[in-house]
Formats: structure tokens, sequence, C-alpha cells
């Protein structure tokens, strides 16, 4: 257990793609708390924000370099492209990991309260290693997002995984999560389920989500199916598995209706039999590509991991 009077240097890391709307006031939010918690010197005097600019097409840049420069809490780090929450999150976790004791990964626009992030320090500061942001509830969501986000920890829940539900990447890592983290070399990058895997103690801080502060969600329904769907094929083999139970249950099916059909000759009781022909034909057909389908996504996801790009180039730093 570490020392109550120990004063640990925090980062605050927040990915931003196309957020010049909002930056301002993120970026007043997030340096006053660490001010005040400076002040009262619950921090060190090193602790700092870093805002990660995903290959924004807008002036999201520009300002982030102006509020780095301006300030000496701010740090500033551009990627040369656009990589996508996830892997900008993974670079400015992987970059600034040096430079302090435990790092907290938030969204731009301030949809999660940063209320708790003292509660978070404190946690850290008690010892504990992970500490969860959960989302109490969804009313600020429309009610496709929060049902599809429902149906989605179900699944994953079922299919074993120790994912945490209804959290996203608002969560404290200390030091040792991130350099364990550090050694999971895969591509197809979902933090919300290799943070759990790699252990350590954890806890979890509920919250309530807020309303976007300014522009425009990144995630379009297509972009949300993609990644929910990422999430689970990179945790769970289970769709592989389902895939095979349903072709066995199918055949079993099959057999029967082959015996009946068989003993239908003898008794004469032949059926005219068109639809029990054509009916199979477009069902087995429809499971052997809904089959091949889930295999070659899997396929793809080899495929990805197999060249092992880079998953960010950094372009400008600014500290
Ligand atoms: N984001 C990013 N790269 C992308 C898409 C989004 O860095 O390609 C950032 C975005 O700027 C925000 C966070 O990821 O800070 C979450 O995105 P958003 O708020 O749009 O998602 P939502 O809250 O609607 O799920
Ligand atoms: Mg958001």
């Amino acid at each position: 257990m570490k020392h109550v009077t120990f004063k640990p240097v925090i980062g605050i890391v927040s990915p931003c793609y196309n957020e010049e709307q909002v930056l301002d006031e993120t970026e007043k939010q997030l340096r006053n708390l660490i001010f005040d918690l400076v002040d009262r010197e619950l921090i060190s005097d090193k602790s700092f924000i870093v805002f990660i600019d995903d290959g924004s097409k807008d002036g999201t840049w520009d300002v982030i370099e102006k509020k780095a420069i301006k300030s000496v809490v701010v740090k500033g780090l551009k990627l040369a492209g656009n990589v996508g929450h996830q892997n900008a999150l993974l670079a400015g976790l992987l970059t600034y990991n040096g430079d302090a004791d435990a790092l907290i990964s938030i969204d731009a626009d301030l949809q999660d309260d940063v209320r708790i992030i003292e509660e978070m320090i404190q946690k850290y500061k008690s010892g504990v290693d992970v500490v969860y942001g959960v989302r109490k509830e969804r009313p600020t969501d429309t009610f496709f997002k929060r049902n599809s986000a429902l149906l989605f920890y179900f699944l994953i829940k079922k299919m074993k995984s120790n994912m945490i539900p209804n959290h996203a990447d608002y969560r404290l890592c200390s030091n040792r999560v991130i350099t364990a983290l550090s050694d999971f070399n895969e591509v197809n990058l979902f933090l919300r389920g290799i943070i759990p895997l790699i252990g350590f103690n954890k806890e979890i801080i509920y919250y309530d989500r807020l309303e976007r502060l300014a522009g425009n969600s990144k995630f379009p329904f297509r972009k949300m199916l993609s990644f929910a769907w990422n999430g689970i094929t990179s945790f769970s083999t289970v769709p592989l598995k389902l895939v095979s139970a349903i072709g066995f249950v199918i055949f079993i099916v099959c057999l029967f209706m082959s015996g009946y059909a068989f003993l239908a000759i003898f008794t004469g009781d032949t059926v005219p039999g068109w639809l029990s022909t054509v009916l199979p034909m477009y069902f087995l057909g429809g499971i052997q590509l809904f089959s091949i389908g889930i295999i070659g996504e899997y396929i793809g996801k080899i495929y990805a991991e197999v060249k092992q790009r880079p998953r960010y180039i950094i372009d400008k730093k600014i500290d």
C-alpha cells in the first residue's frame, strides 16, 4: 500500500478527432482540475494533460498547439493520420507512460464526468492499479444507442469475457498496467477487453454520462457496429463454435428428414415435394454463407495481425 502523503504524477490522456469546437472548454476544465489537485497537494506539480490529435481535418491541432505552448500542464501529440480512437489512445498511453505514475484516459467531449477523477486518484493512492469509470445510466444517449449497448454487453457476457459492462474508455491505469499493455501487440485493439485481461487489483466508480459539450459524435451507426463486432471477435471464438453447432443441428434434422423420405417410398406416401426440396436448399445455402462469412472475419483478423503494421505513427510532440 502506498503512502497517503504520496503525491503521484498524474497524466490525463485525451484523443481528439475533429474536436476544435469543444477543446477550449475541455482544456479549461481539465487544467483547472489539475491546478486544484496540485494546490491541495493531492498530486505532483509535474502532472499534465495530453491531447492527441488523431489526424483531424479541422483546426484541432492548431488549438492543441496553442494551448501546449501557453500552459505548462498541457502537452500535445500529433499523429500522422487518423488511426481511430483506440489506437490514438494507445499512442498517448505508451508515449507518456514513462512521464507519469498513472494515466487517466478520457474523451475530449467531456461526456465523462471529470468530477470523479479525484476519487480515481484517491483509489490509486490507496494501492489500486486500475480504476474503471462506469456509466450509471445512459439517459443522454439515444434510444438506439442505449439498447444496442445493452445487447452488446449481454452478448459479451454470454461469451464469458470479463469486460466491465457500461465501461467506455474512461479509466485510470497505473504505470505497471500500461507497461504490461505495451506487450499486447494486437492490431485489432479493443482496450476494454485487454485491460481486464491484464489483471492487477481494480475498482469501479459509477458516474452519470453527460451530454456531448459541442460538436458531433464520431461514431455513427456503421462505425459503432464495426467497433462492437471487433470487440466480440477479438475476444471470443464463440461465433465460430456457434457456426459448427448450427451446422450439427441442421445435419441431425436432415438425417431425420431423409429417413422419413426413404420410408415414404415404401408406404407409397410420396409428396409432390417441391417445397421440401427447395426450402432446405435455400436454408442450407444461407447457413453456409453465414458460416463462411464468420470464418472469413477471423481470417481477415489473422491477416491484419500477421502483417504487424505499426498501430500509429507520431508526427509531432509538444511538451
Ligand atoms: N476519436 C478519435 N479518433 C476517431 C474517432 C473519435 O480520437 O477516429 C475520439 C473523439 O475525438 C472523442 C472520443 O474519441 O474524444 C470518443 O468519440 P465520440 O465522443 O465521438 O464517441 P461517442 O461518445 O459518441 O461514442
Ligand atoms: Mg462522446
